[in-house]
């Protein structure tokens, strides 16, 4: 699509298709104003978001500041960044100076951080204008976005179908039109599961690559941001933008950036895909296994050779995760307590009283119960029998994908055992909540990157996203596999 103004005059401009590259064009060259565009994006989820529900704040004065400093420059022929006068979302985890940053979370309503996260600023310094804050499951605990405390976003290819989570409204804006890229956070699948559910591109750098800086922390030795988008190529030029050392995140790693978008578009001939036996046992959806065989059967024609890998502790990845994940959790939420940040309960007579009702009217019960299971497991009598061991069977399971990238350059398997469910469906059981993670959580444990490629969709329409996996720092060759799936066409609507 080739993106000016008349389209806009006449309604036919397509939110829901325009690529990354598309309107940074139409801007660039003058065709679309970066005001414009942002106007017909806030226009758009004045419509359509009363139903999906993916915004928990709208940033409009910031945004249009920002949309008239890209068109000034324009207008005078100066430079323009990469993202110049492209419209984006960003997960309400990541704190944008003074607006309400809340986490999906009652416990920081009333909070307005006096910073921005890196992340934020550098899609900025690129030209991006931020259009609001996007739900998600409270402190990003959740695969369904239904942990939210502001309520749920709705699947838009689906209405009565979750989005994912917990970047669900990430993945739910990007797909319904209502930015052209956003951020998430993915601790164990948070990017990779709800694009797969709702049809969009989505990318997990490998752990260090993108400052989390500005980043509420979940599970630290987990948690990571990258880019939500409708392209491989559009999420290429977001994690250019977004990746490299920050001097504020001393976990961030000073390994060089590749040039993403460039890479991408590579011949993927001659490269070797493994493909993990262990991911295609009982319980994965055969809709999704098949899409998962065609999409391989592409990378095949396309030169790429086809390798069994074996990744033997896999069916330890899910427990491992909720002890790990949960430890850090318990750990981090400690310093949400009435006193520093957001609310503070009404009933705060004595400082003990204030401690508990805050953080017992605050946080949800999966929140709740998630720093349970964290203090449990760190406490002095069972750290060994459970904290401990899950560190070492965490180096396992990084030891397995290291053999395995002995072998093989990328390796491709599904994102989730089933496609987009039913909002409600698993609300009541937790443990069939955490089998979601079954496929996602064994790379984040493992540091390595990873994204979601949609790929088809079922018979009823549901989307199905195939999943790839780099090595360490090989987000060049993870995105060429994922340009080369993306390229088959198979994600495309019927
Ligand atoms: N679904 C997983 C969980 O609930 C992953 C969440 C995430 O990646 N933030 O912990």
């Amino acid at each position: 699509m080739r993106l000016d103004e008349s389209m806009v005059e006449t309604g036919k401009m397509s939110l829901e298709n325009l690529t990354l590259a598309e309107a940074r064009a139409g801007v660039v060259e003058g065709r679309v104003s970066a005001v414009r565009l942002a106007e017909e994006h806030y226009e758009r989820i004045a419509v359509v978001d009363p139903e999906i529900h993916s915004y928990l704040a709208l940033t409009r004065d910031r945004a249009m500041a920002q949309a008239e400093r890209v068109d000034a420059a324009a207008k005078a022929g100066d430079p323009l960044g990469p993202l110049a006068g492209v419209p984006v979302g960003i997960k309400d985890v990541l704190t944008v100076r003074g607006v309400a940053t809340t986490a999906g979370s009652k416990i920081l309503e009333g909070y307005h951080p006096p910073y921005d996260a890196t992340v934020v600023a550098r899609l900025e310094a690129a030209g991006a204008v931020v259009l609001g804050k996007l739900n998600c499951d409270e402190f990003a605990m959740g695969s369904s976005n239904e942990n939210s405390a502001y309520g749920p976003v709705k699947n838009p290819r689906a209405l009565e179908r979750v989005p994912g989570g917990s970047s669900g409204g990430s993945a739910a804006a990007v797909a319904a039109g209502m930015c052209v890229a956003s951020l998430g956070t993915d601790t164990g699948g948070s990017i990779r599961q709800p694009a797969a559910f709702c049809g969009v591109v989505g990318v997990l750098p490998t752990y260090g690559r993108v400052s989390r800086y500005g980043l509420i922390a979940f599970a630290s030795s987990l948690d990571r941001v990258g880019p939500f988008a409708r392209s491989v190529e559009d999420a290429a030029v977001m994690l250019e933008v977004l990746a490299g050392p920050d001097e504020m995140d001393a976990t961030c790693s000073h390994e060089a950036v590749g040039g993403y978008a460039a890479e991408a578009k590579k011949d993927v001939a001659g490269l070797r895909i493994g493909v993990p036996e262990e991911y295609f046992g009982e319980g994965l959806d055969p809709e999704i296994r098949a899409a998962i065989e065609r999409a391989l059967d592409g990378l095949r024609a396309a030169g790429c050779s086809i390798h069994k890998v074996s990744l033997p502790h896999t069916r330890y990845a899910v427990p491992t995760y909720y002890v790990i994940a949960t430890a850090e959790a318990s750990s981090n939420l400690s310093r949400f307590d009435g006193v520093r940040f957001g609310m503070r309960s009404n009933d705060a007579g004595t400082l003990s009283a204030m401690f508990r009702n805050t953080r017992d009217e605050g946080f949800g019960a999966e929140v709740k119960r998630r720093i349970l299971l964290g203090t449990y497991v760190l406490s002095a009598g069972y750290y060994d029998a459970y904290y401990r061991k899950a560190q070492q069977v965490r180096a396992l399971l990084t030891r397995d994908f290291v053999e395995a990238f002995a072998k093989v350059d990328a390796i491709v398997a599904p994102v989730t055992p089933t496609p987009a469910f039913k909002l409600g469906e698993k609300t009541d059981d937790p443990l069939q909540m955490y089998l979601e993670d079954i496929y996602s959580v064994a790379a984040s444990l493992a540091g390595i990157c990873g994204m979601s490629v949609p790929c088809g969709e079922t018979k009823a329409g549901l989307p199905i996203g195939v999943q790839v996996l780099g090595k360490h720092f090989d987000e060049a060759t993870m995105l060429r596999v994922g340009a080369a799936v993306e390229k088959q066409g198979l994600g495309n609507r019927a």
